[in-house]
């Protein structure tokens, strides 16, 4: 019998570590292992907004209007190649069905409750580790041509704001207040003053990783092949041949975790939703904040290393290689907000995968047929904001204590 629980996490993306690093502070010894450096994937080179008020789910009635819109203008947001269609169709029969309006009520009280304080709990994580000025709160602005323009996303709004997200409705004058440099193709905005971002998503990976190390975990490389099972239980897994025992085994492996959940008979609708990034070391112009032109669902994100241009939503799974017409068309996006904005010196442009499940909803919690085994992935387009929520959730349901909060809505069981 050990006398600490031995905990081994899969995956070193921001969900994994802060997993990592409140099981570890609550005393576990933890093992994280990942075929890549510790935030090296999707965590890398997300938008960096920390949005804790983004309760709306991605599928809001009316969607089935909007989809087929979306699918057939080759420059929208959305993007599903051809042969990948017949992959991606029950996905998105499901994430229709999600957009039901009693579903998307039920869905934005679950993220409200996962997402409730999320930048707090960054905050715990980095000011124990030092590293408190890699969170800026300066806020986030969307912007919209006009009212009417704004007026197709009035529903999502009205439903953040009933979950007490603060927002201040913008007119052009107080747009350029905030940001005198948008462009004047956008006449409105809506502020939100309460919601921040990291200014270094993959430095602060390695922050939480480090931590992990100085709470007395272990950060490791190598590839988990399968979990492993004996008498009905995970008991850890094989990472490159060799058996791994644990406790607890926490499934935080992205958009790669249901094909390690399909050997135990578990099927889980996860997709990867590709997204891109475009860094312009030198870009010439420097917002305060996110900006966000709505109508392309792009973040323009300031960062430490530049500024930073980041969206798009492509099917196509994880081995298909990058679409560069994609990450061109951020540059296109950018020039709407921004036209005098200096591109001329570019980072490699960027792919990762959004682990997205069609009710926009992570899969959290104990596996009630699989004892010793703990899912934490699919946080979508939220992964970096829930991440250290999730892991303060997790780490009370394995090693308490008990907390109130119900993991139901979240559980692996409701695709059964
Ligand atoms: C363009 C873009 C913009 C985004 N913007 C935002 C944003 O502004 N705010 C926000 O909150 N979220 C944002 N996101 C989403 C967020 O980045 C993801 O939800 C989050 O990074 C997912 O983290 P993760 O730890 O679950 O997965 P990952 O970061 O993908 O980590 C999973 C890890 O598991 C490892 N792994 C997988 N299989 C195995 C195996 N068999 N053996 C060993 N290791 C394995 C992988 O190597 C990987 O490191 C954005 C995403 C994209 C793509």
């Amino acid at each position: 019998m050990h006398p600490r629980p031995r905990v081994l996490v899969v995956g070193a993306g921001i969900v994994g570590l802060c997993t990592a690093w409140y099981l570890a502070r609550a005393g576990a010894e933890v093992t994280v292992v990942d075929r890549a450096g510790p935030g090296e994937g999707t965590s890398s080179g997300n938008a960096g907004a920390i949005s804790a008020g983004s309760v709306a789910p991605l599928a809001m009635p009316g969607v089935l209007r909007d989809v087929p819109k979306m699918l057939f203008d080759p420059k929208g947001a959305l993007h599903i190649p051809a042969r990948y269609w017949p992959t991606a169709f029950p996905w998105l029969w499901r994430f229709v069905l999600a957009a039901r309006p009693e579903r998307v009520q039920e869905i934005a009280q679950a993220l409200a409750v996962l997402l409730h304080g999320a930048e707090d709990r960054h905050l715990e994580i980095l000011e124990t580790e030092g590293a408190a000025d890699l969170i800026s709160h300066q806020g986030q602005l969307y912007l919209y041509r006009d009212r009417a323009h704004a007026a197709k996303d009035d529903a999502a709004w009205a439903l953040r704001r009933a979950h007490g997200l603060e927002m201040r409705v913008l007119d052009r004058g107080e747009v350029l207040e905030l940001e005198p440099e948008v462009s004047e193709a956008y006449g409105t905005g809506i502020f939100l003053p309460g919601q921040g971002h990291s200014v270094n998503p993959l430095r602060q990976a390695q922050v939480v990783a480090r931590g992990v190390e100085r709470l007395g975990g272990t950060i490791r490389r190598g590839t988990v092949t399968a979990l492993r099972t004996e008498n009905h239980r995970v008991t850890g897994a094989m990472i490159d041949g060799a058996p791994f025992e644990a406790d607890h085994t926490v499934l935080a492996a992205g958009a790669w975790s249901a094909a390690l959940l399909a050997p135990l008979g578990i099927k889980v609708p996860l997709e990867s939703q590709r997204g891109y990034h475009v860094m312009l070391p030198n870009p010439g112009v420097m917002p305060r904040r996110p900006i966000i032109p709505a109508d392309r669902k792009v973040f323009i994100t300031p960062m430490e290393e530049g500024l930073r241009v980041a969206g798009s939503v492509e099917f196509g799974g994880t081995e298909m290689p990058p679409t560069p017409e994609r990450s061109a068309l951020l540059l296109e996006d950018l020039a709407k907000v921004y036209p005098q904005a200096d591109t001329r010196e570019q980072r490699p442009h960027w792919m990762g995968h959004r682990p997205c499940l069609p009710d926009s909803l992570p899969v959290l919690g104990p596996v009630k047929a699989w004892p010793g085994l703990c899912c934490a992935f699919g946080h979508g387009h939220l992964g970096l904001t829930g991440s250290a929520p999730t892991g303060a959730l997790l780490a009370a349901a394995l090693l308490g204590p008990a907390s109130n909060t119900d993991l139901t809505p979240f559980g692996v069981e409701r695709f059964a």
